[in-house]
């Protein structure tokens, strides 16, 4: 990709109290786009004014009914408002969580599918900068994949790996591509959605043929696929995205995970610190986050935020701020106002 079209919101509390959110839609996963949650925004936002931030379950409940195919917009939604709450509570937000685990992170980093040589490259880059958890996107060929994923393993000798299909292969592919890695003695923290979401049987089945852990993410959009999920037993760790499911919603599925004893990874979209600063709010606020896949801002050519929290190398700092910490600098000539 090489632009995303999201939207930033500001909201504004009774008691002069401003937060932000980022509605950063991913038109592959959830169909949505820019205009669409442009175009759904007024009604949506407007039948929040009178209730109190405070009751942000009983919002996040609405926000659900109204903007149900729009999970970036509520989650943007919910954000701004959050973040707005916490600036009038005069905490950060990830106190809003309970602050479980407040240690400075690591983060992944993405290597997209290209041609092996300049893959490679990439990888080597990241890699003499520190990154030690390289995620690798598969899933157009199964040959190509192991090949690329062996010399990135072999370039990087300490590196370990994060991998990523997006529903790419068959369960054939899959189970192909499994074998040899685990031949290779490729050390590999998670396979992200080998298949597609609905091929939930052979997902089971794969789970059942797998060292390696596999992990719902495009299976995994709402509360309900988590119950489902777990009680069929079809993977080991959940992918949370607060742009896919929203920010309340995605608090409701890590709780679930953590008395299920299912692993918890956190992602995101292609999105600034405004959307991922909230995503990081729930790890280190609600603790038990396993693998980091926060790196998207680094990879942005500009960053349009102030403040919040920051990164030094692949590691992610907690902020100490109110809310999200972040300040929003933009040009107002560029900005487009819907009241
Ligand atoms: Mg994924």
């Amino acid at each position: 990709m090489d632009v995303a079209k999201n939207i930033f919101i500001r909201v504004t509390l009774y008691d002069g109290s401003e937060g932000f959110g980022e509605v950063a839609p991913f038109p592959d996963i959830s169909g949505e786009d820019q205009a669409t949650c442009l175009a759904a925004f007024p009604t949506a936002a407007q039948a929040l004014l009178g209730i109190p931030a405070t009751q942000f379950r009983h919002i996040s409940k609405q926000l659900l009914a109204s903007t149900q195919s729009l999970p970036a917009l509520r989650c943007g939604l919910e954000t701004a408002l959050l973040d707005a709450l916490c600036h009038a509570a005069r905490i950060p937000l990830w106190g809003l969580w309970g602050g479980a685990d407040l240690r400075k992170r690591e983060t992944d980093v993405t290597l997209p599918i290209g041609e092996i040589e300049n893959v490679l490259g990439t990888a080597k880059d990241w890699y003499h900068q520190g990154f030690r958890i390289l995620k690798m996107k598969v899933g157009h060929d199964v040959d190509d994949d192991i090949r690329r994923v062996a010399a990135v393993g072999s370039a990087c000798p300490e590196a370990t790996f994060v991998i990523d299909a997006n529903q790419g292969y068959t369960f054939d592919q899959a189970r192909a591509f499994l074998q040899a890695i685990e031949k290779l003695s490729i050390p590999v923290h998670v396979f992200e959605q080998p298949l597609h979401r609905d091929h939930r049987e052979e997902m089971i089945m794969l789970k059942e043929q797998s060292a390696i852990p596999l992990a719902a993410d495009e299976s995994l959009r709402s509360i309900e696929d988590a119950y489902q999920l777990l009680e069929e037993k079809a993977v080991d760790i959940f992918n949370l995205k607060i742009t896919k499911c929203g920010v309340i919603e995605s608090v409701r599925i890590a709780e679930f995970a953590q008395v299920s004893g299912i692993e918890i990874m956190v992602g995101g979209m292609v999105e600034s610190r405004v959307a991922m600063g909230c995503s990081w709010s729930l790890v280190l606020g609600m603790g038990g986050c396993t693998i980091l896949d926060l790196d998207m801002p680094l990879l942005l050519a500009v960053d349009p935020i102030q403040g919040g929290y920051h990164y030094e190398g692949s590691w992610l700092h907690p902020w100490h701020e109110p809310g999200l910490g972040m300040t929003l600098d933009v040009d107002p000539a560029t900005v487009t106002c819907i009241e």
